[in-house]
């Protein structure tokens, strides 16, 4: 699994107030609105820890995801407040064999490396037979790698953190988690730093 983070709310160069703004200082900002007072991060803090949340809707981040399975993507696709670009199964081929293995099975389990194959092999061979890819894939398992593009505000975010680092959360989505929350701790340490377990 690979995450990086692409792009996040930052200032806007052409005004010397905003230039150096930071994901926290657009929500202060937002949060100042609100009680007509000066931007300070610690009422972010109060509206996070008050349910205030709309204010931190004003800090997004785009991470590009790679190497996950589908059966993680069809969990993570659940968070309906994302926005997501996902690599199509309907225009492009899977041409190599190439899945996410749980660690529950191990790497020579001839059930699993046999299955996978032949799921490919009977792909391939309905595209050979003039299959559309769009419905040749539907022999692939959900062990299939997939990659995408998801944009999220921080309270979205807030979301998904809280469900997927948890111990209920499946393990993939849960190391895609741990690895998010990691990077926006560096970005945004105040907008996420409660939700250290
Ligand atoms: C451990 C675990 C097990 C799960 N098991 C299952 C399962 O067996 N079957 C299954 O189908 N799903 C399952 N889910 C998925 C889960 O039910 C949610 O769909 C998923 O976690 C997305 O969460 P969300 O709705 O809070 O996120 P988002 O869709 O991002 O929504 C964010 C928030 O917006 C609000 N919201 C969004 N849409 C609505 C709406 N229509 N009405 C009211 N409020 C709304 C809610 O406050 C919500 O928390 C599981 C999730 C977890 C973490």
């Amino acid at each position: 699994m690979n995450i990086e983070l692409m792009a996040y709310t930052q200032g806007n160069p052409l005004i010397e107030k905003y230039k150096d703004i930071t994901p926290t200082d657009a929500c202060a900002i937002a949060a100042a609105q609100c009680y007509q007072s000066t931007p300070k991060t610690v009422t972010v803090s109060g509206c996070i820890r008050h349910g205030h949340e709309s204010v931190i809707e004003h800090a997004n981040f785009t991470f590009l995801v790679e190497g996950i399975s589908r059966a993680c993507l069809a969990q993570w696709t659940r968070h309906r407040l994302m926005s997501y670009s996902v690599k199509s199964q309907r225009y492009c081929r899977e041409n190599a064999i190439d899945v996410v293995r749980p660690d529950t099975v191990s790497e020579d389990d001839p059930v699993w490396e046999e299955t996978v194959a032949k799921a490919w092999e009977a792909y391939n061979t309905l595209i050979q037979q003039g299959v559309p890819k769009q419905d040749a894939r539907y022999l692939l398992p959900n062990a299939c790698c997939t990659s995408m593009v998801v944009t999220m505000n921080a309270r979205s975010l807030r979301n998904f953190l809280k469900l997927r680092l948890d111990s209920h959360a499946q393990w993939e989505i849960r190391e895609a988690a741990g690895i998010i929350f990691d990077i926006v701790m560096e970005v945004a340490p105040l907008l996420f730093e409660d939700l250290k377990s």
